[in-house]
């Protein structure tokens, strides 16, 4: 199990998301009625040192960080059952050593 999460690769927590913006332009399409939103942009949103951080993407850029936000979503599920077999383990040492 240590094995596969060394495996994993890169991970990266956050969410990818695709945006439209508006810019300051007010004669800009964007501001029009109806609307002409610029975009779609990729925008990932993550935590850095407890606070949110948003970036731009590109299209390139986007693809490779939706694998890594894939890789950490396993990551975490692997290191649950690494914590619940951890945690079986050592109730099973901890009642040895009572003896
Ligand atoms: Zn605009």
């Amino acid at each position: 199990m240590l094995a596969a999460l060394d495996r994993s690769g890169w991970f990266v927590r956050g969410s990818l998301l695709k945006v439209f913006n508006r810019c300051g332009n007010p004669s800009c399409r964007c501001k029009a009625d109806p609307p002409k939103l610029h975009g779609p942009y990729w925008q990932w949103s993550r935590k850095v040192a407890g606070k949110t951080v948003s970036g731009r993407l590109t299209d390139a850029q986007a693809e490779v960080v939706r694998g890594w936000i894939a890789n950490a979503k396993l990551v975490a599920h692997r290191l649950a059952e690494l914590d619940e077999v951890t945690r079986q383990v050592t109730e099973r040492i901890l009642a040895a050593i009572d003896e």
